[in-house]
């Protein structure tokens, strides 16, 4: 299933409770107001333009990514309109702001985690950034070579034990593995790819985020970064 077809069942099943849910949660997080600023302009289709470009300037002239922290520091000292929300893994390699091209301070709302999981965390700090500060576009990132993906896949192929609370958090991506054992090409990345998809689906089941969606405010998108030659390539 796509995410425009679960967009539209979502559509379907909360046309008439989502918009008074919208407005009540609006209410609910008001004292969060106070951390945001004028909203952006920007529509959905143009931060992700925004994105694409960026990227392909740090794939092709990384020299030119280079963020004017002072100045950005100070005009984004009071409030934030970030123009995109980017949920990805917290590994040290996949930092949004540098991929991206050299996004500064106060532009991308940044979700981290490993294995990119769009846990209760992740979904409120999402609902928080498409409703409060008004972010037009949500990017579901994975990666290559995720270790935390790749945990999972051992769990399924060889039932390795994780300490910790690494066990039960890898656990939320061993589902996507047991249903892509076997299939043909590279285990690890067929479930990357399709858990940045799931996790997108989990974004776009919040009645926040699917009412943004339907009045075209918001889009969610989910892509995969290729460690190797530094491109991000979205699959939605
Ligand atoms: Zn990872």
């Amino acid at each position: 299933m796509c995410i425009d077809c679960v967009k539209l069942n979502r559509r379907q099943l909360f046309s008439v409770a989502a918009g008074g849910l919208a407005a009540t949660t609006l209410l609910g997080v008001d004292g969060f107001r106070s951390a945001a600023r004028a909203k952006t302009t920007v529509t959905p289709d143009e931060a992700l333009a925004k994105l694409k470009t960026g990227n392909a300037r740090f794939v092709n002239a990384p020299d030119l990514c280079v963020a004017d922290l002072a100045k950005t520091r100070t005009a984004a000292a009071s409030g934030q309109s970030p123009w995109a929300a980017v949920l990805t893994c917290a590994d040290s390699r996949v930092t949004p702001e540098l991929i991206f091209g050299g996004m500064t301070l106060g532009e991308l709302f940044v979700c981290r985690n490993a294995g990119n999981i769009a846990d209760l965390g992740a979904i409120g700090s999402i609902e928080y950034a498409v409703e409060h500060l008004g972010c037009p576009l949500v990017v579901v990132l994975g990666h290559e070579r995720c270790g935390a993906v790749g945990a999972a896949c051992e769990v399924v192929e060889k039932d390795a034990h994780l300490p910790g609370s690494i066990g039960p958090m890898v656990e939320q991506i061993v589902p996507v593995a047991r249903d892509l054992r076997g299939k043909e090409g590279d285990y690890i990345d067929n479930v990357v790819r399709e858990n940045a998809k799931r996790s997108a689906l989990k974004v776009i089941h919040s009645p926040i985020v699917e009412e943004l969606m339907h009045h075209k405010k918001v889009q969610v998108v989910y892509a995969r970064y290729d460690l190797d030659t530094g491109g991000v390539e979205f699959l939605s």
